[in-house]
């Protein structure tokens, strides 16, 4: 059985791996002529995050399983994989903790301006701290998370545990459940008039695209904290600067963007009051770990031993289990 590993992954899956007498293929080059050349025999992909357009799938003679090193599958065509029976799984149980742990870093930050007030100790001007403004405490104030999925729910635990009151809107989501995890359903408007903080965990797809800009940012507060580590996109970032430009919102951090890597001299970069991250909410160590040995074990659970396999992982199950 012949597997390609599309990106670099932590050694601990490339070793399940060999274990299991799996011939690996790493592939480090993403043209679409040599995908085309080298994917043309393998039986599954590890996937991070080069894309795979129908052109290069419909030369995988063999496919029969992509497993995704993540959770979002934007950069696959899901429609393909459908119609021609091939499984698409994420790593459904590694990632929530650190993608969580990234945000509750980033409401911290920017509550408490660390980003700001490092460069006033460094550029000499202790004496300045007055001048930071007013920065905050999460006590006692209100977050919004759009999506209830993993991680909108690993971040709800971490919020109440900041004693924050956690708002919800998430329409696929029972009102029930989002009460049992002691948190309040909301409707979007509302939520986006009362939040301090809000926080996107949203799938992007044509519902989601966009669905933070202009308008929106003239509901929000002035306090608003906004925070974005699901995928470029869903803030539309012209709409973002001129919010953050003109103060309509307090600040924002961001672990994704619109284009990956963004564009040399960014507008946002020239901004204070927003922090950035590379895409790496879900890099670390632990996590990384995680996530290599889950998409290398569904691959083999998918192809040797489907009793093992964890369905919630597999996103078009619904081809594989019988009735
Ligand atoms: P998930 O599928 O578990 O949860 C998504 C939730 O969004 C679901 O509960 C769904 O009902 C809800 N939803 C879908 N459409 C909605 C809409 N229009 N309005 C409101 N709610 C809607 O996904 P997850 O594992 O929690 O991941 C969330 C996002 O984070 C994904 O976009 C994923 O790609 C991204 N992500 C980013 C990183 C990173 O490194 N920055 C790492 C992991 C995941």
């Amino acid at each position: 059985m012949k597997i390609a590993v599309m990106g670099e992954i932590h050694i601990d899956g490339l070793n399940l791996l060999k274990e299991n007498s799996i011939e690996i293929f790493e592939i480090e080059n993403f043209e679409e002529n040599e995908l085309i050349k080298n994917l043309h025999d393998v039986d599954g992909i590890v996937l991070r995050t080069a894309k795979l357009n129908t052109n290069v799938l419909s030369n995988c003679k063999k496919l029969k399983i992509i497993s995704r090193h993540g959770v979002g599958y934007d950069n696959v065509d899901f429609k393909y994989l459908n119609d021609n029976k091939i499984a698409l799984a994420i790593t459904g149980t590694s990632n929530a903790i650190s993608v969580a742990e990234h945000v509750m870093t980033m409401i911290l930050s920017l509550s408490k301006k660390i980003n700001v007030a490092d460069k006033l100790v460094k550029s000499g001007n202790f004496k300045k701290k007055y001048e930071l403004g007013d920065f905050f405490e999460l006590y006692n104030k209100k977050i919004l998370i759009l999506g209830f999925g993993r991680i909108g729910k690993a971040l709800a635990k971490r919020c109440l545990g900041f004693d924050m009151m956690v708002y919800v809107y998430d329409p696929y989501v029972d009102d029930g459940e989002i009460e049992k995890n002691n948190c309040i359903p909301v409707d979007k408007n509302k939520g986006f008039e009362i939040a301090d903080y809000i926080s996107i965990h949203l799938p992007l797809n044509e519902e989601t695209k966009n669905m933070i800009s202009e308008k929106e940012f003239n509901l929000f507060k002035n306090n608003l904290i906004l925070v974005n580590t699901s995928r470029g996109g869903i803030i539309n970032e012209d709409s973002l600067y001129n919010a953050l430009k003109s103060k309509k919102i307090n600040s924002a951090g961001l672990d994704v963007y619109k284009v990956e890597p963004p564009i040399e001299n960014h507008p946002l970069f020239s901004l204070d009051n927003i922090i950035l991250t590379p895409h790496n909410a879900a890099l670390t160590l632990e996590c990384r770990k995680r996530m290599s040995v889950e998409s290398c074990k569904n691959i083999l659970d998918f192809l040797n031993d489907k009793n093992n396999l964890n369905y919630k992982n597999i996103v078009n199950s619904n081809l594989f289990i019988k009735n």
